[in-house]
Parts: structure tokens; C-alpha cells; sequence
């Protein structure tokens, strides 16, 4: 099962993707940003963050995302690790996203770092989960500021539609701010928001 980078809106989309949640402080705040400007997102989860915060993960729910399975505790070098605990980390971080959204499914899996190993995507797809890989990285996480936020993607766009965002990992009012700024500009540039591709 191939990476999935592609938006189902078409070529002319773009598909928001957040990262490393659910956070009690900034999920709802992203939430809010993504309500205000009609636009559906994949929240990534980290399944023992999951498991922490289930009424995060339903509000996500039931605001109409999409859940991705995003292993139950980030270990980006869990690609080197044995097949065993890659197995582990991808189902057992989808059976805690599951319990805590009432049983919604996770639609998508990315790992963490983006460290996809064959395996690894052969597992998340036998259980019902395409590979979810980002197209361009808003690099939210260096804090730099909302404008940089901005001019990152709108200088990434012809990369491709999926774009990366944190909602967890510490304070996002950046991301927040970066959102809110630029999803009206990528609606009056005409960009659909949209799901990636299963
Ligand atoms: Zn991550």
C-alpha cells in the first residue's frame, strides 16, 4: 500500500493534516480556527495522548475530522526496532484512539518522523489504514512566528496538497495564529480542503 499524498478535492486542494494531539489546551484552540473557516482536517493521534484526553478525541469527532493513527508513543526510531513492537505500537495506539473516540476509526496511519518501513505500512493497511505521508512541512515546531508559518506553505504549495501541523508538543498558539491567517488566504486563492486519499 502506496503512501498516500493526493487530495480526493482534486489538484487544485489542499488536505490539513495536525500532528501529535490531542492536547486539552491546543486541540480546541486549532478546532476553533478550523470550525471558523469550514475546513475538515486528520488529526494524528499519539495513542497514549488518546487515551488521556477522550473528550478531545470526540470533540474532534464530532466537529466532523478524521482520526490517523500516529503509534501509541512516538518513537520515531521505532522503523529499527523489531517487527514485534512496530506491530505493537501501531495496534495498540489504534485500539486506544478507538475506545477513546466511542469507536470511530482511525482512517489513516502515519508514523512518527514520518519513519515509514515497508512493514510498518503493511501493517497500518491490513487493518483498514492507508500510509498518510505530508507534502509540505508548515515547520510550525521551530516557532518562528504565524507569518513564517504562512509563507512556508504558500511557498511549498506546488509541492503537492497535504500539509503538516502540530496541535501537540507544547505551546501552538503559533500554529493557531499560522492557521488562522492562512486558510482564507487558500480559499480566496481557490483551494478546496480536503480529505487525503484512502
Ligand atoms: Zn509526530
Amino acid at each position: 500500500m502506496g503512501i498516500a499524498h493526493a487530495s480526493d478535492k482534486g489538484t487544485h486542494a489542499v488536505n490539513i493534516t495536525i500532528d501529535d494531539g490531542p492536547d486539552p489546551v491546543w486541540t480546541p484552540r486549532v478546532l476553533q480556527v478550523l470550525k471558523d473557516n469550514g475546513v475538515k482536517a486528520v488529526f494524528c493521534m499519539i495513542g497514549e495522548e488518546a487515551a488521556g484526553y477522550p473528550a478531545v478525541v470526540r470533540q474532534v469527532v464530532a466537529d466532523g475530522h478524521r482520526l490517523c493513527d500516529h503509534s501509541l508513543h512516538h518513537d520515531t526510531t521505532m522503523g529499527r526496532k523489531p517487527p514485534s513492537y512496530q506491530y505493537s505500537e501501531i495496534v495498540n495506539a489504534k485500539g486506544e484512539i478507538e475506545r477513546a473516540s466511542g469507536g470511530v476509526k482511525p482512517l489513516y496511519y502515519r508514523a512518527p518522523g514520518g519513519a515509514f518501513t515497508p512493514y510498518s505500512r503493511q501493517i497500518a493497511a491490513s487493518i483498514g489504514m492507508r500510509p498518510l505521508g505530508w507534502n509540505i512541512d508548515a515547520r510550525d515546531y521551530k516557532r518562528s512566528g504565524a507569518l513564517a508559518i504562512v509563507s512556508t506553505v504558500e511557498h511549498e504549495l506546488p509541492n503537492g496538497p497535504t500539509i503538516l501541523f502540530h496541535d501537540g508538543g507544547g505551546d501552538r498558539s503559533q500554529t493557531v495564529a499560522g492557521l488562522a491567517a492562512l486558510l482564507p488566504r487558500l480559499r480566496q486563492q481557490g483551494y478546496a480542503f480536503g480529505f487525503p486519499v484512502r
